[in-house]
């Protein structure tokens, strides 16, 4: 094969390897946790949070609504219990047993609330755990999807590195180095074809010894503007 036609085949391989790099890479940036996911389960756990709070803060209510029960059972059984007979003793007693009954209420009244409140933090919860499952769901697809693709894409990679070995084995050293250059400042086209005496890379019209130099193709010939290296099929 004429040394253009081996360059420009070798170019059709780096640019393969290039893109397969590049999908690689957009693919390695997409696996693992995703905002929504860490977001969804952090929504769970705040709720979980907040329940348990709760939950906590109502038995603490439920033992202050037992303890003003008991007071009023104590103050009733000693007004009605028959012990107490001092009318103005009495009279005190029942002052005081509609005052406990009264914070009893007050006391039965906060734990109603609690009771509200932890209803819907557990409803709260429910729906949250419920999205969190459908985020999970759907994200654990995605990423079996992007595991199957980096390792069909590392496969590639590793036959598109032996289709290079073997392609570049029998090119000179000094032509792999011009090549390697421009490909690095030609944005990875170093080798161009030649179409109706126009070099592809920067089009203008080739002069005439020129492209009959390039048609030989047994010598690495450039772009008297472009210096990319010509290649005509
Ligand atoms: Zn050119």
């Amino acid at each position: 094969m004429a040394i253009a036609a081996e360059l420009y085949a070798l170019q059709e391989i780096d640019s393969a390897i290039d893109l397969a790099r590049a999908t690689l890479t957009a693919v390695e940036e997409q696996l693992g946790e995703t905002e929504e996911l860490v977001t969804a389960r952090a929504a769970v756990e705040d709720h979980r949070e907040a329940l348990r709070a709760l939950r906590e803060s109502q038995r603490d209510v439920e033992w202050q609504v037992d303890e003003a029960r008991s007071h009023v059972a104590a103050v009733e059984k000693k007004l009605y219990g028959g012990t107490v007979r001092n009318p103005k003793e009495l009279e005190g007693l029942n002052d005081d047993a509609n005052m406990l009954k009264g914070q009893l209420r007050l006391r039965e009244d906060e734990l109603l609330n609690h009771m509200v409140k932890v209803e819907e933090e557990e409803s709260a919860l429910r729906q949250a755990e419920a999205a969190l499952k459908e985020v999970e769901g759907s994200w654990g697809g995605e990423q079996k999807d992007l595991m199957g693709q980096k390792k069909r894409l590392e496969a590639e990679l590793v036959e598109l590195e032996k289709s290079r070995q073997a392609q570049s084995g029998s090119i000179d050293g000094h032509v792999l180095e011009l090549y390697d250059l421009l490909r690095d400042r030609r944005q990875g086209r170093a080798v161009v074809k030649v179409e109706r005496g126009m070099c592809q890379g920067c089009r203008i019209s080739l002069p005439m010894s020129v492209l009959q130099k390039a048609r030989s193709g047994f010598d690495v010939v450039q772009c008297v503007s472009c210096e990319r290296i010509l290649y005509v099929s």
